[in-house]
Parts: structure tokens; sequence; C-alpha cells
């Protein structure tokens, strides 16, 4: 029975209309431990339209198994109070099952269901309830701890090119980043070339790079290579996506203790981080062995990492970050950002999250510079020093630029892709690659 607090409460803005929207973004040919980024990158955008027609929205991580299923849930959430986040929770958990982490898939990327569409429809029903009451969503996850959210440089080994068709977008009289973003990179001299490009654009004062590409030593060179370019100021941290032995990743975790912030993900599964992790003094951090709060119970037990990289796309929203901030501040782990390719409206959802969390000792992950597409009126973010403003209006600050939503909608239709896979793009300049949980 609802009490009497509840029962006589007033209704919020109820939700009329949910509109799904896939789109295709340019995006360079970066290698990762998958394989190959395809010429686009799939985001969904998703728009809830309440009663009182009161515009929110969101982007999630495009897939189309997912967007069918959020669009099969319309009927549980057409008519809910927007403001009633636990009840949408609790109906479409019960619709779809809880997920185990063993649905997330062996990809970088995580591939269950349920995370996603709460992501969207609670990231926009924030949306909604900021501009509704007035107040940024920083302030609806209990407010700002800093006006500017700091980010990480995030370099890739990647192939000549800037993505798209067959040289859209590469300018042969491009200079600094816009020059870089198209170059080939894939030895160390190339990484830093690409490091000191991204930095000067952006201002970027950390550094991260995406490996499980090359060979261990190729990879740790690179590393070396950078801190001999940027010197110990500058925090550096390499991602091999889970594809080295434990003794690869003592070895040469050990080789790098001198020059890392943090080890990203350098093996698979709780027990062989946490074993890592008793050999090597390199704080690890994990998106991949801790990614759910059903893994939080063993990661304690075991100890598999020193840091969390949270991702509101995976991890159930914005709200449900937070309660993992919590969390991690109870059992003594970091916490900072995982990212995939994205647009503006949910780097906005990142700040915003960003802002609230009561401790960022490092800077987040965003792929943002790879990106030239964007479908927010106020065009793309800006980075000072390496740094995004938190946005001051109500909601999450951004709305939707309608007519680039419809040209990405075309975009996602003539590419004919419908999930990510790295493993088929690799293979058009590999015959015969494939993806192997463990490469080294
Ligand atoms: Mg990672």
């Amino acid at each position: 029975m609802p009490s009497p607090a509840l029962s006589t409460a007033k209704a919020g803005p109820r939700i009329k209309e949910i509109h799904i929207t896939p789109i295709a973004i340019v995006d360079p040919p970066l290698l990762n431990a998958a394989g190959l980024h395809a010429p686009y990158a799939l985001r969904t955008v998703v728009e809830l339209v309440t009663d009182d027609n009161i515009s929110g929205i969101s982007e999630i991580p495009g897939n189309r198994a997912i967007d069918e299923a959020l669009a099969a849930s319309r009927p549980l959430l057409i008519g809910r109070d927007v403001f009633q986040l636990n009840d949408i929770r609790q109906v479409l958990e019960s619709n779809f099952g809880r997920e185990t982490a063993a649905e997330r898939g062996l990809t970088p990327w995580d591939q269950r269901k349920l995370v996603h569409i709460f992501s969207a429809i609670e990231v926009a029903c924030l949306d909604i309830i900021g501009k509704v009451v007035g107040r940024p969503v920083v302030d609806l996850l209990g407010g700002r701890m800093r006006d500017r959210v700091p980010f990480a440089a995030y370099l890739f080994y990647k192939y000549e090119g800037a993505g798209g068709e067959l040289g859209f977008g590469t300018d042969p009289e491009a200079a600094g980043w816009a020059a870089a973003r198209q170059a080939e990179a894939l030895d160390p001299a190339g990484i830093v070339a690409q490091a000191k490009a991204m930095c000067h654009e952006f201002g970027f004062q950390s550094i991260k790079l995406k490996g499980g590409v090359f060979e261990p030593q190729q990879e740790v060179d690179a590393m070396f290579a950078l801190y001999e370019a940027f010197g110990p100021d500058v925090p550096l941290r390499v991602d091999p996506n889970a594809l080295w032995t434990v003794e690869t990743a003592i070895r040469y975790g050990r080789m790098m203790e001198p020059i890392l912030e943090y080890l990203e993900d350098p093996v698979r599964g709780q027990a062989n981080m946490a074993e890592v992790r008793r050999a090597v003094k390199t704080p690890l951090a994990t998106n991949m062995c801790t990614t759910s709060f059903a893994d939080i119970p063993n990661s304690i037990v075991l100890g598999s990492e020193d840091i969390i990289l949270s991702d509101h796309h995976f991890w159930g929203g914005l709200r449900a970050s937070m309660t993992l901030a919590g969390i991690c501040e109870t059992f003594g782990r970091g916490l900072s950002m995982h990212s995939n390719s994205h647009l503006g409206i949910s780097l906005a959802a990142m700040v915003h999250l960003g802002a609230a969390l009561p401790q960022l000792p490092y800077a987040l992950d965003t792929h943002y510079p790879w990106q030239s597409d964007e479908i927010i009126t106020a065009g793309r973010f800006t980075f000072e020093d390496g740094a995004v403003a938190v946005p001051q209006e109500p909601g999450l600050g951004v709305e939707l630029d309608r007519q680039a939503l419809a040209n990405l909608h075309e975009c996602y239709l003539a590419c004919g892709l419908t999930k990510r896979d790295d493993e088929i793009e690799m293979q058009k300049k590999q015959p015969g690659w494939t993806f192997q949980a463990v490469r080294w």
C-alpha cells in the first residue's frame, strides 16, 4: 500500500512519447584489442517528450538489439511520471530480468541491454526534471564539487584516415590536431606526435594509450617515449584490454612502475587482476573485470583493482554511478570514467556526473576529440586546459540539433552497420585476423 505521503504527492510530468533514433558518426580507423574501428561509430539518441511537452534527451552506444529492446519497453514507460525513477527502474528490471556479468561479453565494450536502456531513460528523465525545477543535472546528483571536469588525452594506434566514406574528411592541407587526427600512428614516434598534437589542441594534462594492439614491448616503448617527451608531471596510463597473460602483465607492469599513474586491465578476470596487483606496485584500473554491482563482492574479496572506471551507459545511469562512488569510497577504491566514441549529449552527462563525484583524482577518459560530428545546437564542446566547464543551464544544458540528427540518421541508414564489430573491420585490412581474448 502506498504511504499517505506518496499518494498525496503532486504528480510530475508523464512520459508521452519516446523517440529512438540510431545515428552513425564519422570515426577514424582506430586500432584496439578487438580489431579496428569501422568508418562510422553507432550511437542512439533517445528523446522523451512529456504530456506538457517538455523534451529530455540522452545518448547511448548504438546497437540494433538494444534499440529494439528499448522500443519494446515503450508500453512500460509511456504514462510514467519522470520523477519516479526508482519505479521506472523496477519496472524495467522486472521486465528484462537482472543481467549477469557474463552477458557483458568479452569485448572491451559492454553488450548488456538493461544497463543501456536504464541509462538512456534515466538521463533523459533527469534532463526533464532539471528543466522542470530549473536546475542543472549536477544539482540533481547532490550538487557540484567542481566547476570544470578534467579529461585525459586518449591516444590510439591508427591507420591513416579520418573515417567516413573512402577519403571523406581527409584534408591534405590540415595542420595541428586536424592533421594528427588523420595521420597514421603505428609506432612510438607516431604515438608521441599524436599526443603532442592532441595535448596542444585540447590542453590535456594526463595521457592514456589504448594498447592491446602490438606485442607488449612495442607498447611499453611507446609509454617510455611519452614519458621522455612529456616528463614526470604528466600522468600516463596504458590499457591492453586484458590481452596479456599474468606473466606478461607482471613482467611489463614492473618495467613501467616508474612511469605509470595506473595500469588498466592488463589481464582478464578478477582473479588474474588480483594476482598481478599483488606483484606490481602500480595501481590497477578496470572497466572489464568489475563492471557491475554484481561484480563488487568478488572484487572486494579478491582485491582485483585499485580504481574502477565507471561509465554511466554501462552502470545503469548517473544515479547508479553515484551509488558506485559511495561503494568505492567505502572500500577504498578510486573512481574514474571510461568512454566510447560519443557526441555531446553523452559528454554533457559525463561532465555533470564528473562534477558531482565527491572525489576526482584522475582525469576522465573521452573519445570526443576523435569525433567531428555533433548533434547539439551549441556545436562541439570546447576544452580549456583539458577540462570542460559544467553546463549551468537547467537539465543537461544541451539541446538537440534536429537537422543534424536527421542527417546522421540518414548516414546510419546508408552505412548499413547495425552493431559494433571491430573484428570484421580489421579483417578488411588483415584477412584472417581474429579476436583473441588473451593474446600475449
Ligand atoms: Mg579500458
